[in-house]
Formats: structure tokens, C-alpha cells, sequence
């Protein structure tokens, strides 16, 4: 529940800052507003490099869609009509939210660009009247007389707007969040009576919103384990950094975990490890989980209350050995539900201990404990 607010917390900051701002554009001094309409260009450049930098194709395509208002052809301002590029960017938005990312220039890239590029030239064929179908003139639609087209841009809308709504209450990721609250942000451009000014800061605005998105995108990648969703060994580190003087580190290792992937195969003992890390993170006493790296984790807690330590990995190590995890035996070709066990090794800080002291002792403690027979916990 909360991931799925937080998904959506700085792209609303975002948005909400760029309409504000919008509303009190007169009150920006002479010289920055000469620059103002320069802001969508200079921010989108920046998505698409920063797009390049991470290799993220989906946030190219997705940044070349909302480029669409900045078509000159475009009628923002003209409150009576909808245009057709506002249904052309919620329709693609929708479909890009299902794509996998799949790199920032590829054949898949290109054929996503064509794509979205064919349908671009079809609305501009029929709004130039390049193309005359009868009955069909898109381009812009009245929204004070009733027509088909309008009922039928008016569905496309609304549908897109309720798929990519599903999909980010669904995912509660933060590419979800901020597609939402893009289109919101370009359909407000489009039904407010904007000045160019004003549509240019709400604009600058959707492509801030991805700038963003990409740095955060960036600092999940480095410090959050893509496989379990703990954070990393490079987010362990930091927080050794910043430890008081008690503290005490847990080492946790799966047992028999070779023999387990050799019977089962590595991607049934994949589930198993995403499994036993989503059981860690619910340990209590204030601890916090990491993927240490492999088959072991690490639980970091900031106190040395030794009797809520133990029973906190009592807790982890009991909810593991009894949750079931359905697989599939490739062998027996059934599918069934099979449970691992951990040990567990913690060791407590002191003043002549180094962090990663503390570390090593936890670990000696842990090999003690697979020595006694594994599944079970050994504290200092
Ligand atoms: P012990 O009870 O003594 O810990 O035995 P073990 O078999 O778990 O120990 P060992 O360290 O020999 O084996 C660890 C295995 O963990 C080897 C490797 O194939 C597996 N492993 C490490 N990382 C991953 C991973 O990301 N996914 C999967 N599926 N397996 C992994
Ligand atoms: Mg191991
Ligand atoms: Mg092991």
C-alpha cells in the first residue's frame, strides 16, 4: 500500500509545482521567461540522454510521445478542441506500459519509433489534407457539438487513462506513477486555456517528472538486489557506515541450497530465494535485511537487546522452514510445494570490533551453526 503512494508522490509534487507555477507565470522576471519556452526543449534533451546514459529504450519512447504537444501544429489554447495528438499520447502511453525495457537503441527501438512515427503521419496526412477519407476528418474535434469522432476520442481517453490507472494500482512501481500523472498533466494542457508560457512550464514539468525517474530508476538499480528486492551489499556498507556503537549483524545462509537448485534447477531456486528474502524483511526488533550476495543474507540490528534479537530470528528462521513455496519438478513434471531451511550466525559490536569484524565472527558463528546440524541460530 505504501509503495503504491510513494509511486506516485514526486511525479504529484511535480506536477503540482509545474501548475502553480503556471498560474503565477506573469510574476517571472523578463529574463527567465525569454528562456521559458526553451525549458520542454532543454528538458526533454535531457530525459533522452539521460535515457541513453542508463540504456532505458521504454523511457525513449515514452519521452518521444509526450514530445507530441510540441509539434507546431498542435492547438493548445483553443479550449473548444481536443486534439488529436492528446489521443495519440494516452492511446501509445497505454501500450508502452505494456512493454518490456529492452535497451535504449535496438531493433526494438526502431520498430516502437516506427510505430508511434506511422500514426503520427496518418493524423498529420488527415489534418493537412493530404488524405480526405469522407466522413473522417480528425484532426480536431469540437467538443461543444456531439460527433462520433468525439464519443470515440472521448472512449479512447478515458479507457487509456483507466488502463494506466489499473496498471500503476496493480504494480505500484514508479514508471506506472509517472506515466499516470504524464498523460494527467498533458490532458490538463490540453483542457485548460493555457498560454504558451504556461503550456511550457506545465510541460517542462512531465519531462522533470522523468529526469527524476530516471535518477531514482539509477539509485534502485545500484543499491537494491534486483532478484529479491532487499538492498544490496552496497547498501549494507553504507549503513555499516553510519552504525552506532550497538549494533549487532545476523548472517543467514540457505542449507543445502546447491543440492536444492541441482534437484530443482537455478530458476525454481531463484523463487525459493525471493521467498525466503520477503520472510526476512518482515523481521522485527527493528532489524533490516540485505542480500549479502549468493545464498546469504544479512540482518543489521541498530540495539543489542540480546533476548529481542534472538527471538526476532527465531521468527525469520521458523516462518522460513515453514513456508511452502510452490515450484515445479521439471524431473517428475508435477507441480508441488517444497520449503528450505536457514541458519543463522550473530554477532555483537564492541569497541575493538570493526564493522566487517563483526561480520566475520557472525560468519564463524554461522559455519558453528551449520556444523550443529543447520536450521537453527547461534548468537554470540
Ligand atoms: P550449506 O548448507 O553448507 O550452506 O550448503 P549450500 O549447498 O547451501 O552451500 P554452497 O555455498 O556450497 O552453495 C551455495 C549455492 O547457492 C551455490 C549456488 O548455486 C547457489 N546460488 C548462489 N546464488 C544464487 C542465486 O542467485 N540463485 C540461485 N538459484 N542459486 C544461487
Ligand atoms: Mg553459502
Ligand atoms: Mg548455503
Amino acid at each position: 500500500m505504501t509503495s503504491r503512494f510513494t509511486s506516485l508522490f514526486i511525479p504529484s509534487v511535480i506536477a503540482l509545482l509545474s501548475l502553480y507555477l503556471s498560474v503565477y507565470v506573469d510574476k517571472i522576471p523578463a529574463v527567465w521567461l525569454a528562456l521559458l519556452e526553451w525549458l520542454p526543449y532543454i528538458f526533454s534533451s535531457l530525459v533522452i540522454l539521460l535515457a541513453w546514459h542508463f540504456n532505458k529504450g521504454l523511457v525513449l519512447i515514452v519521452c518521444l510521445i509526450l514530445m507530441l504537444p510540441l509539434l507546431p501544429i498542435d492547438n493548445l489554447g483553443n479550449k473548444n478542441n481536443v486534439s488529436v495528438y492528446l489521443l495519440l499520447t494516452s492511446l501509445n502511453l497505454a501500450l508502452v506500459s505494456q512493454l518490456q525495457e529492452r535497451g535504449f537503441f535496438n531493433r526494438f527501438a526502431v520498430n516502437r519509433i516506427i510505430f508511434v512515427a506511422m500514426q503520427l503521419l496518418w493524423c498529420m496526412a488527415l489534418a493537412e489534407a493530404w488524405i480526405k477519407i469522407p466522413g473522417i476528418s480528425l484532426y480536431l474535434i469540437n467538443i461543444e457539438s456531439f460527433s462520433f469522432a468525439l464519443a470515440f476520442f472521448t472512449l479512447t481517453f478515458v479507457i487509456s487513462l483507466a488502463f494506466l490507472a489499473s496498471k500503476w494500482w496493480l504494480k505500484s512501481d514508479t514508471f506506472s506513477g509517472a506515466i499516470l500523472v504524464s498523460l494527467l498533466l498533458i490532458a490538463l494542457m490540453h483542457f485548460l486555456s493555457l498560454n504558451s508560457k504556461q503550456a511550457a512550464l506545465m510541460h517542462t514539468g512531465v519531462f522533470v517528472i522523468w529526469c527524476i525517474y530516471l535518477l531514482i530508476d539509477s539509485h534502485k538499480m545500484a543499491y537494491v538486489d534486483e532478484l529479491t528486492q532487499l538492498p544490496g551489499r552496497r547498501a549494507l556498507n553504507e549503513k555499516l557506515l553510519g552504525l552506532s556503537k550497538h549494533y549487532v549483524i545476523a548472517m543467514l545462509d540457505v542449507d543445502h541450497f546447491k543440492k536444492f537448485n541441482d534437484t530443482y534447477g537455478h530458476d525454481m531456486g531463484d523463487l525459493v530465494l525471493k521467498s525466503v528474502a520477503n520472510n526476512m524483511d518482515k523481521v522485527t526488533s527493528g532489524g533490516k535485511a540485505f542480500r549479502y550476495g549468493g545464498e546469504e543474507f544479512a540482518i543489521v540490528f541498530a540495539h543489542k537487546k540480546k533476548e529481542d534479537i534472538l527471538s526476532a530470528l527465531e521468527g525469520v528462521r521458523e516462518s522460513i522452514a515453514s513456508q511452502m513455496v510452490d515450484i515445479y519438478d521439471s524431473k517428475k513434471d508435477v507441480y508441488k510445494g517444497v520449503s528450505v531451511t536457514i541458519s543463522i550466525g550473530a554477532a555483537l559490536s564492541n569497541s575493538e570490533r570493526h564493522a566487517q569484524d563483526v561480520i566475520k565472527h557472525a560468519d564463524q558463528l554461522l559455519y558453528k551453526a551449520k556444523k550443529k546440524g543447520r536450521n537453527c541460530v547461534i548468537i554470540e
